[in-house]
């Protein structure tokens, strides 16, 4: 396990607003099927895939979600050299 980040696709909140449709007059609250409404994902190697997008939209949890990134990817490259002994 390399911890968890807050989610940012619904920045923490579980739920996430959207658009109810196209002319943006109502908004919907629907479940963050990210996160599973938990507010918080784990960092596997699919977010990290994903950070592709995180790193287009700016949210307050940047700092805590590179930090724990960066850990992760060192941890990633400490097993695989391992391996390779
Ligand atoms: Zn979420």
């Amino acid at each position: 396990m390399f911890g968890k980040v807050i989610c940012y696709k619904c920045n923490g909140n579980g739920y996430r607003s959207i658009w109810k449709d196209t002319s943006e007059t109502e908004k919907v609250t629907i479940d963050c099927k990210y996160c599973s409404n938990q507010g918080e994902i784990d960092i596997t190697e699919d977010v990290i895939k994903d950070l592709e997008f995180f790193k287009k939209t700016p949210v307050s949890q940047h700092d805590v979600l590179a930090d724990n990134v960066k850990k992760f990817l060192a941890e990633k490259k400490d097993s695989e050299d391992k391996k390779n002994d």
